[in-house]
């Protein structure tokens, strides 16, 4: 009896989590070490802490790149990008019908809505400029935000150019904004303008699923900050790292009011919310801080990809608890889909992080994860803690142990020639399932 009385308890939670919510919350460029929940002493984020304490914090979650472009593109179809070919930052052009997510890979958006979600992308695309690539034509039911890498911050610096007519990268960081093709000047400080529209979204959206791709371009530079939020950090003496601590003080604040809004519509149980970077913190760029991880965005290393990484969905998830297997931005569609059953088109690379999470996987979600820098010649493997590097093109092979070894110092393939063969064999393999890129990008490094 007591375990029928289990099993249907079991039953009925498992009904719960079908059809959640799904918010994503994206930061541009955070550092690994920038957020309360991930040991911050510098910038405080009590809301982002607070999310954090409601759910799982994963210490080792990677994303697909360790730039912003291609690893959004990963993301938002689930799949490793150099599989279609998105391996270099887009360059804006409005012209360029190969600089965005090919037509045939299906984004999150397009899956959930053919069973009944509601789909909203507010901030940063960068998943290109050309129409066909537009997020109403993507899957999402609603758009406000810039099509390109980044957008300046301030109402002032916003100047009358429509994002059509945007014809360079610089011009389009100071793009009017776009809203479902409409373009409107700004009121606010860009991230608070973003937080707004997230709560007015839910609202709109209370009584059906939808899917919030909260696409901060905070704390990308450039560096600019309400003077109240540069104030809250006087201790900090460097005025550029004071900045950057101001911006990600706006943004947790923005995650703040936006889970009241959740709580007060008490949709906390039905919502599923991840948190994340998009890549590492690029720490000479935006004064962002990776902690002990090598390396900055754009690296192979540690710093480069991997990244803050929560995920909540109270009652049906822990809360309070650290997972330290490697897992993926892939799984956040890998999960929903499991969640939703809705229907996907090519084969997701991501896996659902929920049995992990609830320890009723014991195992870890990732046999490998990879990473391909193809203009650099750059190339990691992750199994379990250990980690094969190719730094770059004709560069010996670099083995690390993470578990013992979170800085990468210690360079061990000497010591351990039969595990970088076995690597290197797994990582080949995956390299040939792979395509070269389909578009000119932002930088073509050598
Ligand atoms: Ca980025």
């Amino acid at each position: 009896m007591k375990y029928l009385l289990l099993l249907l308890l079991s039953c009925t939670l498992a009904a719960e989590v079908q059809k959640p919510n799904l918010i994503v919350i994206m930061a541009d460029d955070l550092g690994y070490a920038d957020v309360g929940f991930n040991g911050s002493k510098h910038i405080a984020t009590p809301h982002l802490d607070a999310l954090a304490a409601s759910g799982v914090v994963c210490t080792n979650a990677y994303t697909t790149y360790s730039v912003c472009g291609p690893s959004r593109a990963g993301f938002m179809v689930g799949r490793y990008q150099q599989r279609f070919g998105f391996e270099r930052n887009p360059k804006y052009d409005v012209n360029d019908p190969l600089a965005g997510v090919p037509l045939d890979e299906m984004t999150i958006a397009e899956s959930l809505s053919q069973v009944g979600y509601k789909c909203g992308v507010i901030g940063k695309w960068h998943l290109g400029a050309h129409e066909q690539f537009h997020p109403l034509r993507r899957g999402f039911d609603e758009f406000y935000g810039h099509l390109g890498g980044g957008h300046k911050y301030f109402p002032s610096d916003i100047g009358n150019k429509t994002d059509l007519e945007a014809k360079s990268e610089p011009e389009s960081y100071v793009t009017l904004i776009n809203r479902n093709y409409q373009q409107e000047k700004t009121e606010k400080y860009l991230t608070h303008e973003f937080s707004d529209e997230a709560i007015q979204f839910v609202e709109k959206n209370k009584s059906e699923p939808f899917f919030l791709f909260l696409s901060y371009n905070a704390p990308h530079g450039p560096l600019q900050a309400p003077q109240e939020y540069i104030d809250r950090f006087k201790q900090i003496k460097n005025i550029k790292r004071r900045t950057y601590a101001a911006m990600v003080s706006a943004m947790d604040d923005g995650v703040g009011r936006l889970m009241h809004k959740i709580e007060e519509l008490n949709l906390k149980e039905k919502t599923l919310i991840f948190f994340l970077s998009d890549n590492g913190g690029p720490e000479n760029k935006n004064f962002s801080y990776n902690g002990d991880l090598r390396g900055a965005k754009s690296s192979p290393y540690e710093g480069g990809f991997r990244v803050p990484f929560l995920v909540s969905l109270p009652g049906s998830l822990p809360s309070g608890v650290k997972y330290p297997e490697a897992v993926s931005s892939l799984d956040i569609f890998a999960t929903i889909n499991a969640l939703s059953q809705s229907p996907t088109k090519n084969k997701l690379d991501g896996v659902n992080l929920l049995p992990y999470l609830n320890k009723t996987n014991a195992k870890a979600p990732h046999k490998s994860i990879y990473l391909r820098k193809f203009d650099q010649g750059a190339y990691v493997i992750r199994q379990g803690d250990f980690k094969l590097v190719i730094p770059g093109r004709g560069k010996e092979m670099e083995l690390y142990n993470l578990e013992n070894d979170i800085s990468e110092k210690h360079d061990i393939a000497q010591k351990h020639p039969e595990t970088v063969q076995y690597l290197k064999k797994a990582l080949d393999q995956w390299d040939s399932e792979l395509i070269d890129p389909v578009f000119k990008g932002l930088k073509v490094h050598k």
